[in-house]
């Protein structure tokens, strides 16, 4: 098949798999990948886990959708466990993490009117990545996603990522009219950033005195992905909004936007919603997902791996000549290089049957499923060194 018939948006390799079983795909010669993408932090549990494909399959046989006119069972089970997990008091379901902030963003107008401001602004960061609507696309950073469509919401300032000085010269100069502060706790599509120690909790506090929502986009680090059910309980906090998506289905599209009571009461019924989101299905892979995570003690491995996974890289790459830095938290792993290296991706693949994915043109980025033992890491590490030096022979 070819892809006459799509929208350009992505340049798909030519590759392409019909099988998944935990942290293994196939392709449709039948080779076996080691999957350190994870559908770009999505499968976290592993590929075809049998309490999820029973649950997907049973729910599939009694009840796909009957829209939010109806209490929804599932909806209740689900924003009760993440509730319980998060420390957050009440949720909102969507289906992808672009809608989840969209809401996050209406909580913070609605949070800035309430106080009085009439145009409210809400600060993110630089080199931030929340979304492709027109909403978070404002939000978020690089001019590729954002120069083609002209005018955004103007809703936003900017703060270097990490920089709290720089942070507070920003709400010197506009503080009478934030309502809000949306961040990253570690920035993925902006090349694994790991926000300083200390960072969100300083963020907390500014957030607190001045009456402005703390807003975390979780998307990419919630869900056990950083070694914890949520990367802001690195640093003991307690933020009044977060989002997730990603990670959350499992691969069956589903966001959610979670608050504390005095941000999530601020909507009313009618001002806001989504026919598709939280509906039985959804919520109830959701719901097997977070049981999975908690009886297979994932988030513990992702944080384990994930440390043995880093430090075995610092060891192997210590030195490397293209490599510049190696960072990351849990199972989110950043590999800065000198240079890009074009066909990366697909020489990794087809020469080590290893997956992976290079962000921000030179930051090979690794998120292995939560599920990965020390073998698999032994094999990522491996995969990356060959790849590395491969790519240095192939060029010389
Ligand atoms: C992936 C991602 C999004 C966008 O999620 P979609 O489901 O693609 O809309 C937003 N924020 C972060 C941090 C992400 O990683």
């Amino acid at each position: 098949m070819t892809t006459d018939c799509l929208m350009s948006t992505y340049k798909p390799l030519a590759l392409s798999f019909v099988r998944g079983l935990g942290a293994r795909l196939w392709d449709q010669a039948g080779r076996e990948y080691l999957d350190a993408v994870a559908g770009v932090a999505v499968t976290n549990v592993g590929h075809s886990h049998p309490l999820l494909v029973a649950a997907i399959s049973e729910q599939a046989g009694l009840l796909l959708h009957t829209s939010n006119l109806y209490s929804i069972d599932w909806q209740q089970r689900l924003a009760h466990k993440l509730t319980r997990l998060s420390g957050l008091d009440r949720a909102f379901f969507n289906n992808s993490g672009a809608e989840a902030n969209e809401t996050a963003l209406k909580l913070a107008r609605l949070h800035g009117w309430r106080k009085g401001i009439e145009q409210p602004l809400v600060v993110v960061m630089e080199n931030a990545f929340h979304g492709r609507t027109l909403g978070t696309l404002a939000a978020s950073d690089g001019p590729a996603v954002r120069s083609a469509y002209g005018a955004l919401p103007g809703d936003f300032v900017k703060a270097p990522f990490g920089d709290l000085p720089a942070f507070e010269r920003l709400c010197a100069q506009h503080g009478h009219r934030i309502a809000a502060v949306l961040v990253e706790p570690v920035q993925g599509e902006g090349g694994v950033q790991v926000a300083p120690a200390g960072y969100l909790q300083a963020l907390r506090k500014h957030c607190t005195r001045r009456n402005w929502l703390l807003m975390l986009d979780e998307i990419q680090t919630g869900m056990g992905r950083t070694g914890q059910w949520f990367a802001f309980q690195h640093e003991g906090i307690v933020p009044d909004v977060i989002t997730l998506a990603k990670g959350l289905g499992n691969g069956v599209p589903i966001g959610a936007c979670l608050a504390k009571v005095g941000a999530a009461d601020l909507f009313t019924p009618g001002s806001h919603g989504s026919t598709f989101g939280g509906n039985p299905l959804a919520c109830r892979a959701a719901c097997t997902v977070v049981d999975i995570i908690e009886q297979q003690g994932l988030v513990q491995n992702a944080r384990e791996q994930g440390q043995y996974l880093l430090e075995r890289l610092r060891e192997v790459l210590n030195g490397h000549p293209q490599v510049v830095a190696v960072r990351g938290l849990g199972l989110m792993i950043g590999i800065e290089l000198h240079k890009p290296i074009p066909d990366l991706v697909a020489l990794t693949a087809r020469n080590h049957g290893l997956l992976i994915n290079v962000t921000r043109g030179q930051t090979i980025r690794l998120l292995p499923p939560l599920i990965v033992g020390p073998t698999d890491v032994d094999a990522i590490v491996q995969g990356i060194v060959n790849a590395l030096n491969g790519a240095e022979a192939s060029r010389e």
